[in-house]
């Protein structure tokens, strides 16, 4: 598996019983030389949790300073550790959101496939990977020209509906991808219908999907 295995981990506060949050390590350690290993942690920011709430009078007592506790959790772990911070906002300004970071993964992931099957996918018919990449708008601008290209020479029609139901973030390259339908449809002596879209013979006088006329 990857390294955001942590992901996938759920924990909970044996003190307050609550979900703890998954939190990115900040760049600048406030422990210098603290060696976590980990890119996040698990930490409980419930303001109720009684591990807090009494951590502040306990810290005055012991160490004269104001301060509370946190229970926090190294992913991997079932045990953690009270951590000390020094505010109530403390390590709020970290929490991450692990379903937003693991669809990011996962639209790389599946990226990194589509580009090694670009190699192949024009001989092997499959539209999928040229299709992913067009539309996939947080993809490599060059990856997806290179897809683009491919249009003409894998000669599949049913590639226009999705490509035309698509608003592409970047007018360039919409404009590059509408140019190499354009080709795609002149090798197939086919155009698209002014008004209803539907693809037509290019001779066509009379469209014969909603009766227009040309
Ligand atoms: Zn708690
Ligand atoms: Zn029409």
């Amino acid at each position: 598996m990857n390294a955001c295995n942590y992901l996938d981990e759920t924990h909970y506060c044996p003190h307050c019983k609550e979900k703890l949050d998954c939190c990115s390590v900040p760049p600048v350690h406030v422990g210098d030389g603290l060696g976590w290993g980990t890119e996040a942690y698990f930490i409980c920011l419930n303001d109720e949790c009684p591990l807090f709430v009494n951590g502040w009078e306990h810290i005055e007592l012991q160490f004269g300073h104001h301060a509370s506790y946190r229970y926090m959790l190294l992913p991997g772990n079932t045990e953690g550790t009270p951590m000390m911070v020094g505010s109530k906002d403390a390590m709020k300004g970290c929490i991450m959101d692990p379903e937003s970071i693991k669809l990011q993964d996962e639209r790389y992931t599946n990226e990194k496939e589509a580009v090694t099957q670009l190699d192949t996918c024009v001989a092997e018919k499959n539209l999928g990977p040229i299709l992913l990449l067009i539309l996939d708008d947080a993809a490599n601008r060059k990856h997806r020209e290179r897809a683009s290209d491919l249009l003409v020479e894998i000669n599949d029609l049913s590639c226009v509906d999705p490509i035309r139901n698509h608003t592409f973030k970047n007018e360039v390259l919409g404009h590059k991808v509408n140019l190499d339908i354009q080709k795609l449809l002149k090798k197939n002596y086919k155009k698209e219908c002014p008004d209803c879209s539907e693809i037509i013979k290019a001779q066509s006088k009379k469209c014969q999907h909603c009766g227009k006329e040309f």
